[in-house]
């Protein structure tokens, strides 16, 4: 028979840490602090399992639940000796919600279940204090009616705020019980007369309603968004915790807190944390009053002149020492407590592993490590990988005031703020006169490289998650927002449209590449900061892991950034991305507009010498590491001319008249470029392309071992659909080197492989790893031509399958396990079986996620790739990946 209702107290208790799933982290924990015989308010918690029960019956609660949560309520009234819904000696209780990770967006706290017109003249009799009683009916009607019945309580608060006013007050506490009892009166008709509800008198019908509630509220709006976000299933379900109300609003003798094991901004160890006298819970969440600090520690500029708890309660805080002290060795790592003193007695309400800024995080990982509490293993498991984002980038204030204008995909993390401009070239002018701009795009072409270079940050309204723009802003270590379809860009009228609001050239705006949201003017930024803990901590990640990380980087600029973040070598360089330059990029279009070999080699022998120094400068600052060059993959769509300037540039090279170019582009046009004349078949149509590029990478690789540097030259081929591509390419490739190795009578290893990014190349890995020395995956693409979904226009509807759970997520961003993953998996096998010594790793943007680092694990790749600013995440997903994989 299934348990639903889990009791807990001191004398008794069903639960424990461990079952956060069943009871809710709330739960888990409350059930955890009773067995370790703390000073815990009885009550029981309803399961996640009665959550999911409630909507297979139609969001009813089962008579079999009912009679549970009866027979625990029993429990609590023989250990409390007060009974629910009595008038003589009532019994009261807190209710909230529970899911087994904290969840903002559900529902909020129900405190003083239980009063009624009755009770409420009970509890003033027997706690000599009527205007504490009619206070606590009065909030306690105004919460069950925001949270249970759905009510918005500003027109309640407006009438406390009325009444205030009429009695001439300034503060809540100049109310006294009569005010109180009036004003409970005017509550209960306003929600009569506006609402057309009314407020039950019952206790057990107020009870049933709250649990109704509160599992209601895992399907509100806000909740399933944050699951969404987090990637959280919805079939996890919220535990109701039910437990007797202890009160802090009493007196004097009375007051509530929260406190901190260490500090949640720095980690430093100190006791940390404030408190509110004669006051519940929400006065001290909701700013009304201006907390008191527990200790002289925790002083500040707005409350030092306030008593401590430990002056003022002494015993209590002594007590309180002693439990967070035991809490903390306990739970061996950082708490956050909740506390209420009713009449000198203290009691815990709630601990939880205290959310932590990443500094803090770092510093609390690598301490308790040192004081002995737990393993370097445990440590690297604590930390989420993607919040080392924070540390590498500015991010927004988060006290600062802000309205979200509209949300895009995250697609490059940090905070930006700046002057909106609309094209590049505006962006350079303005740049250079120090203005700080941001560029604002329907989607960004490699014409915009120089305005994205000088922006604060990116914005586009269109493309996905690897566009252009996406994966262009996230290489440089720029915030980008892209795929922002709520706006409405016009780059011709220079105007940003969203909603009812517009924006021109020169207006301010904001965002976060890390949330994909979008503010009006300013919000102050606060900038990165790396501490030494940071290099400690990374450096027990390394220890552990068993893939290499390896950094995508297209110039030597940033690949001295990878190393410095750690990266171990180059998983692609994007040489295309070398061309985005505007002397380089004349020098492209010339050649993909010549119309002879020839008027293409003086083209390429332009590019040649651009792309010898390009690669000299990398296999230097990259010291010894592997270094992989894919040859060139243009979406050709990317590097076409737009503007009439540029057409005209062009003619002028190649001496031919606008006309001329502007039919060659006709005829270049594709439907479908991503499908089209890319990748290697470039290379086998154009063999002079690739010729030139392999010239380049060999010679720049013996120019620099000449000067004692190692250097590791991978030679990548990408797109490939069959054997015979890879065949032909590697065959020519190597005819240049040995040209070169003759001429410069030196030899060097190099290595040729190809990259795997279309289902048919990764269905025939058998076929092609005996010619290759490396597969590396390039699951952009490979998703994109899984899926059949192109990745510059999926932005518009993904959101949708994602809302309706038709993808989990973001393909683009998390690996697809079942489709891309199957073809993956395949690939490694056959490869490896084909080829032993075949060496796997990953350079699509997923290299960078650590959901899908954790599969590469698991699909025994030897490394990941990604963009520099991404190695530290990825570094510590891989050591993660190694160790929960190993248990
Ligand atoms: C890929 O397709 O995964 C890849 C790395 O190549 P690109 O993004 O340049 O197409
Ligand atoms: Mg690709």
């Amino acid at each position: 028979m299934t348990k639903w209702v889990y009791g807990f107290s001191s004398q008794e208790t069903a639960g424990n840490k461990s079952m956060k799933d069943l009871l809710g982290g709330k739960g888990a924990n409350l059930a955890e602090m009773c067995g370790l015989k703390l000073p815990v308010p009885p009550g029981f918690t309803v399961s996640t399992q009665a959550c999911m029960d409630f909507y297979k019956a139609g969001k009813v609660i089962s008579e079999e639940i009912k009679n549970e949560i009866l027979a625990e309520l029993k429990k609590v009234e023989t250990i409390t000796g007060k009974v629910f819904g009595s008038e003589k000696n009532p019994l009261l209780f807190s209710v909230r919600s529970g899911a087994r990770v904290s969840m903002p967006g559900m529902m909020d706290t129900v405190l003083n279940l239980g009063m009624n017109d009755h009770s409420v003249k009970t509890i003033a009799k027997l706690t000599d204090n009527p205007r504490f009683a009619w206070d606590s009916y009065r909030r306690f009607i105004q919460m069950f009616a925001n949270v249970v019945m759905g009510v918005n309580t500003s027109i309640l608060e407006a009438q406390l705020e009325d009444l205030k006013e009429a009695r001439n007050y300034k503060e809540d506490t100049e109310l006294d019980a009569e005010d109180l009892e009036e004003l409970v009166d005017v509550y209960k008709q306003v929600l009569l007369e506006e609402f057309g509800k009314t407020f039950p008198q019952d206790p057990m019908e107020q009870l049933w309603m709250s649990i109704g509630a509160v599992f209601g509220s895992w399907h509100n709006p806000r909740a399933k968004k944050y699951r969404q976000m987090n990637g959280f299933s919805d079939d996890w379900g919220t535990a109701v915790n039910v437990q007797t109300m202890v009160f802090g609003n009493t007196g004097d003798t009375s007051g509530t807190g929260v406190c901190f094991t260490r500090n949640p901004s720095d980690g430093e160890k100190v006791f940390f944390g404030e408190y509110l006298m004669n006051a519940q819970g929400e006065d001290v969440v909701a700013g009304i009053r201006t907390p008191a600090p527990i200790n002289e520690a925790s002083k500040n500029d707005s409350n030092k002149n306030f008593k401590t708890l430990e002056e003022v309660m002494p015993k209590a805080y002594t007590e309180l020492v002693e439990i967070y002290q035991h809490l903390e060795t306990h739970y061996k790592d950082m708490q956050d407590i909740e506390f209420t003193i009713e009449d000198s007695k203290l009691y815990i309400l709630q601990t939880r592993g205290a959310k932590r800024t990443i500094n803090a995080g770092l510093k609390v990982a690598v301490d308790l490590v040192s004081e002995g509490l737990i393993s370097k293993e445990e440590a690297v498991l604590r930390i989420k990988p993607t919040d080392l984002d924070n540390l590498l980038h500015p991010r927004l204030d988060a006290a600062a005031k802000k309205e979200i204008l509209a949300t895009g995909l995250p697609a490059s993390p940090g905070a930006a703020s700046g002057q909106i401009v609309f094209d590049s070239e505006v962006a350079q002018t303005w740049f250079d006169a120090g203005k700080k701009v941001i560029l604002v795009r329907q989607e960004t072409s490699p014409e915009d490289i120089g305005g994205m270079n000088v922006a604060q940050g990116i914005l586009t309204a269109r493309g996905g998650m690897t566009s252009h723009a996406a994966v262009v802003a996230r290489g440089m270590g720029k915030p980008c927002v892209a795929g922002c379809t709520s706006l409405n860009i016009s780059e011709k009228n220079k105007t940003l449209r969203v909603g009812d609001k517009e924006f021109g050239e020169g207006d301010s705006i904001t965002f976060d590449g890390s949330t994909g949201n979008v503010y009006a003017g300013v919000v102050p930024t606060i900038e990165a900061e790396i501490s030494d803990n940071f290099a400690h901590f990374m450096s027990w990640a390394d220890e552990f892991r068993r893939m290499g990380v390896r950094a995508n980087a297209d110039n030597p600029h940033d690949a001295k950034m990878a190393i410095e973040f750690g990266a171990e070598g180059i998983g692609l360089c994007r040489t295309e991305h070398m061309f985005f330059a505007p002397e380089r990029i004349l020098a492209v279009r010339e050649m993909i507009f010549a119309s002879t070999e020839l008027e293409r080699k003086v083209a390429l022998d332009k590019l040649l010498p651009f792309q010898r120094s390009d690669f000299s400068g990398i296999f230097e600052a990259m010291d010894g590491k592997p270094v992989n060059i894919r040859l060139l993959d243009p979406p050709l769509h990317e590097f076409l001319p737009h503007k009439e300037s540029e057409i005209e540039e062009l003619a002028d090279v190649l001496g031919l008249e606008k006309r001329v170019i502007e039919q060659r582009k006709e005829s270049l046009y594709e439907f479908n470029p991503m499908l089209g004349h890319r990748g290697c078949r470039l290379g086998i149509t154009y063999p002079e392309i690739y010729k030139m590029q392999v010239r380049a990478i060999i010679e720049a690789a013996i120019e620099v071992s000449k000067k004692g540097i190692q250097v590791y030259p991978e030679i990548m081929v990408p797109l490939i659909g069959t054997y015979k591509e890879l065949e032909i390419l590697k065959f020519e490739a190597n005819e240049v080197i040995a040209e070169v190795f003759e001429q410069t009578k030196t030899k060097i290893k190099y290595k040729i492989g190809t990259m795997l990014e279309l289902p048919r190349a990764c269905i025939t890995a058998g076929e092609i790893a005996p010619i290759a020395e490396f597969f590396s995956f390039g699951t952009n693409d490979l998703t994109q031509t899984t899926f059949g979904l192109s990745r510059d226009d999926a932005g518009k509807f993904l959101p949708f399958y994602e809302a309706r759970g038709i993808y989990p997520n973001d393909p683009f961003v998390s690996i697809d396990e079942a489709g891309v993953g199957f073809l993956v998996n395949h690939a490694v096998q056959e490869g490896k079986k084909a080829n032993p010594d075949i060496h796997c790793g990953i350079c699509g943007e997923h290299g960078g996620d650590p959901a899908s680092i954790d599969f590469c694990e698991r699909a025994g790749l030897d490394y990941v790739s990604c963009s520099p600013f991404r190695v530290p995440i990825a570094r510590l997903a891989a050591a993660q990946s190694t160790l929960r994989n190993k248990k």
